[in-house]
């Protein structure tokens, strides 16, 4: 009987953690700005002139939260079995492997699911995964924090993969995902915010180029490093024309052939 509820304990706090950083973070820039500054847009929205619908806002709770305590249930009981024996390279003691390789392999497991997680959304962008489940998310043109999971739910699962998969590759501190994790949370919350705000940390972009994502819908398809666009050339460029039907990630030639720079953000 005490394993049932080590069980439970282990999914209500894995689905509660995931729903209450959305609440925390999403709720402080809702009241921040859409309430306290609502009649102020320009000083503050990345796109001023545009709302959402409250229905949409409404469904974009639902669905975030919906999504969220699925991604909880399925970690939870991923966490259970890791704690119960499940033979993976994840490791619980520094001395394990020493400092050294703890750090490095921190950084290579954040790096790697974000590159991950570039090519995943990129291959939603793909014209039939984003009919069959990515335009959820894009129905969202102007964003706000709590559209951050607000998609379909095969693609919240295949984001959940992409972020579990490492942890069968190579061994990894089990903080380093745990840190992880409510970073990429926090950030996208953060980069659906729909207010355009910049940070300290220096691979994380400003909020404006996930929200040009949504605004220009297959461009921009990082998350939180911009190498990935840069690299693989789906960075939005000046003098480029997207659209929702705009396919490829490179846009549409658009007037005259000019040079066409990437923005800076
Ligand atoms: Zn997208
Ligand atoms: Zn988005």
């Amino acid at each position: 009987m005490g394993e049932f509820w080590a069980w439970l304990g282990l999914v209500l706090a894995s689905m509660a953690g995931g729903v209450a950083i959305l609440w925390t973070v999403g709720g402080y820039y809702h009241l921040k700005y859409y309430v306290r500054r609502a009649h102020e847009p320009e000083t503050w929205k990345c796109q001023p002139k545009r709302f959402l619908r409250p229905e949409q806002a409404r469904h974009a709770m639902k669905l975030s939260t919906l999504n969220l305590m699925l991604g909880g249930f399925l970690s939870g009981n991923l966490v259970y079995a890791l704690t119960r024996g499940w033979d993976t390279p994840m490791y619980f003691h520094v001395a394990d492997y020493g400092w050294a390789w703890t750090v490095a392999s921190a950084v290579l497991y954040f790096v790697l699911v974000d590159f991950l997680a570039y090519w995943t959304h990129r291959s939603l962008h793909f014209r039939p995964m984003f009919k069959a489940f990515h335009h959820w998310h894009h129905r969202y043109v102007a964003t706000t924090p709590f559209v951050v999971t607000a998609m379909h739910p095969v693609e919240f699962l295949m984001f959940q993969a992409v972020s579990f998969l490492p942890l069968f590759l190579f061994p990894i501190h089990y903080i380093a995902v745990i840190v992880t994790l409510i970073y990429a949370l926090v950030w996208n919350t953060i980069d659906h915010s729909g207010v355009r705000l910049t940070s300290r940390i220096p691979f994380q972009g400003p909020s404006m180029f996930h929200d040009d994502h949504h605004a220009h819908f297959h461009v921009n398809f990082g998350q939180h490093m911009g190498i990935w666009d840069r690299l693989f050339g789906t960075l939005r460029r000046e003098g480029r024309r997207y659209g929702v039907d705009v396919f490829g990630g490179k846009g549409a030639p658009d007037g005259a052939e000019a040079p066409a720079p990437y923005v800076k953000y």
